[in-house]
C-alpha cells in the first residue's frame, strides 16, 4: 500500500468527520431532548453515512471502503433506537438502490452493525467502560460488517477477508475512536453551556428566571410593543409580612413558602409571559399584549390562588398573602423601567391601602 496515494483520501475523510460533527454540534443545540432530538441525530448519520458510501476511499484495486460502520455503531450512544433505526433504514435504502453483487450483504451489514451498537448500549457501564476503551470496543463492534463476505461469491469473500479485514478493520477501530472522542467532546461542551447559561438565568430557589432575564425580555417586550402598537402589562407582587413567616417558622419554612407562591403563579401566567424573581421575595410577571383589564384578572387570580393556599408546619395551618401592583403601558412609547416604576408604586398603594389585595397604576 503506498501511503501517499491515501493521503486525499484521509484528508477527505477528516472533512466528513468535521462536517458530522459540526452538524451534530448544532442539532444538539437547536433540539435539547426527547423523540425529536433522536430523530433529528438519526437523520444526520444517516446522511453522514450516505455521504461517506458515496465517497468511498479505494483501498487496493476492488477493496472499497466507507464509514457506514463507524456511523452506525456509533449510532445508539447519540440517537438512541430511533435515530439507530432511522440511520439504518436511509443507508440500508442508499445501499440497496446502489446494487451491484455487495448489495444484499450490504444491506444485511448495515442492519446488523446497528443491532450490533444498540446491544452494547444495554450492556451494564461497567462491562463497557468509559472513554477510550468504550471507543475500542464499538471500534471492534464494527467487525460484524464482515457478515458482506457471506453474500460474495466464496472465491472474492475469500481473497477480501485476507487482502481487505485488516485494514478495514484498522480504520473503522481508528475512525470510532476519533469520532466518538470528537462527538463527545461536543457533547460535553454543550452541556456545560447550557448549566451555565442556567445557572446564570435561573433562580435556584423558586426556579424562576432571575432578574437579568426580566431586565432583557422587558426591553425587548417594550420594543416589540412599540412598533406592534400593543400594550403590555407588569404584575408585581410582594409577600405580606414575609419577616414574620421567617421570624415564626424559620427562615427555611419562608423558602418553601417562597417556592410555593412562585409555583401558584408558574401555574396561572401563560407561556408567553415571563414571571422572574425580581428581589428577596417580590416576583414580576411580564404580560405581552395584554391590556390593564386582562392582566388586572391574572393579578387578581393569583392573589385569590396564594390566599386559599394552605401551608402546614408542623401542626400549624400557615396562609399568606400577597400584594400586587399593576402597571400598563398605556403609550406606545412607555419603556420597561417606566412601566415597572409605575407597577412598583402600585405595589407600594397595595401595601398602604392594607394589603392582600391588587392596585392598578394610572400612570404609565
Ligand atoms: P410587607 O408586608 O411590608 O412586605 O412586610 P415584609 O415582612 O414582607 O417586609 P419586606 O418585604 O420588607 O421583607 C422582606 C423579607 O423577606 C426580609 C427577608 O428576610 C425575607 N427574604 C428575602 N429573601 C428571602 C429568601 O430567599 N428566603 C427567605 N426565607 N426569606 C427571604
Ligand atoms: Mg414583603
Ligand atoms: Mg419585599
Amino acid at each position: 500500500m503506498e501511503i501517499e496515494t491515501h493521503i486525499p483520501s484521509l484528508v477527505r475523510i477528516l472533512g466528513q468527520v468535521a462536517i458530522i460533527v459540526y452538524a451534530y454540534s448544532w442539532v444538539i443545540r437547536i433540539v435539547e431532548r426527547g423523540a425529536l432530538k433522536s430523530l433529528a441525530v438519526g437523520l444526520l448519520f444517516g446522511l453522514g453515512g450516505i455521504l461517506s458510501m458515496s465517497d468511498p476511499i479505494r483501498w487496493m484495486p476492488g477493496v472499497f471502503h466507507d464509514g457506514r460502520s463507524i456511523l452506525l455503531v456509533l449510532a445508539p450512544i447519540y440517537g438512541g433506537p430511533i435515530g439507530t433505526a432511522v440511520a439504518a433504514l436511509m443507508m440500508g435504502l442508499f445501499r440497496f438502490a446502489a446494487g451491484g453483487i455487495g448489495a444484499v450483504g450490504g444491506v444485511v451489514g448495515i442492519v446488523i452493525v446497528a443491532l450490533t451498537g444498540y446491544f452494547l448500549t444495554l450492556l451494564p457501564r461497567q462491562w463497557v467502560g468509559m472513554g477510550w476503551r468504550r471507543s475500542a470496543l464499538y471500534g471492534l463492534a464494527t467487525a460484524t460488517s464482515l457478515i458482506v463476505l457471506v453474500f460474495l461469491p466464496p472465491t472474492v469473500a475469500h481473497e477480501l477477508f485476507f487482502s481487505a479485514t485488516l485494514p478495514v478493520m484498522t480504520a473503522n477501530i481508528l475512525g470510532v475512536l476519533l469520532l466518538s472522542d470528537l462527538l463527545e467532546r461536543e457533547r460535553y461542551r454543550i452541556g456545560i453551556q447550557r448549566a451555565l447559561e442556567n445557572e446564570a438565568s435561573v433562580d435556584p430557589l423558586t426556579k424562576l428566571p432571575n432578574r437579568r432575564v426580566l431586565q432583557r425580555e422587558g426591553d425587548r417586550c417594550s420594543k416589540e410593543a412599540g412598533t406592534r402598537d400593543t400594550p403590555f402589562s407588569i404584575i408585581m407582587l410582594d409577600i405580606d409580612h414575609f419577616k414574620k413567616i421567617n421570624d415564626t417558622w424559620g427562615h427555611s419554612f419562608g423558602d418553601t413558602v417562597l417556592a410555593q407562591v412562585a409555583d401558584v403563579i408558574r401555574q396561572t401566567v401563560r407561556k408567553t409571559d415571563i414571571a422572574a424573581r425580581y428581589g428577596g421575595e417580590e416576583i414580576v410577571v411580564l404580560l405581552p399584549s395584554t391590556s390593564a383589564s386582562s392582566a388586572t384578572m391574572v393579578a387578581e387570580k393569583i392573589r385569590r390562588d396564594i390566599e386559599a393556599m394552605v401551608l402546614t408546619f408542623d401542626r400549624d395551618a400557615v396562609h399568606v398573602t400577597v400584594s400586587i401592583g399593576l402597571a400598563c403601558s398605556h403609550s406606545p412609547t412607555s419603556d420597561f423601567k417606566h412601566v415597572l416604576e409605575a407597577a412598583d408604586k402600585a405595589l407600594y398603594r397595595a401595601k398602604a391601602g392594607g394589603r392582600n389585595r391588587v392596585e392598578l397604576s394610572e400612570a404609565a
